[in-house]
């Protein structure tokens, strides 16, 4: 541990260019969001919002099959969604 120039303390301004990190529902991996995919609510169904634009909650995935399938098998996504009941067959792989 060395003290470091205080003159120099704004070495990272912004929190990344890359944005915030989020949490795969899937593995549980952290990755940025901007290699995620957001899944998001429409109408009681869990939709792919690829354009993350979608409003309310989101949850995060990275985009692969396993990942979904491991929060499929989980129910993360309800959970994550605070809609237990939401319908995830749009998610269905295969
Ligand atoms: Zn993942």
């Amino acid at each position: 541990m060395q003290p470091r120039d205080s003159s120099r303390a704004a070495e990272h301004p912004e929190p990344s260019r890359e944005g915030p990190v989020r949490t795969c529902v899937g593995c549980r991996g952290r990755a940025s969001r901007s290699v995620l995919v957001r899944v998001a609510v429409v109408d009681g169904r869990a939709v792919l919002d690829t354009a993350k634009t979608l409003p309310g909650r989101g949850a995060w995935l990275h985009p692969g099959d396993d990942c979904i399938e491991l929060a499929l098998r989980r129910r993360t996504i309800g959970r994550a969604l605070r809609a237990p009941d939401v319908d995830l067959s749009a998610l269905t792989v295969r």
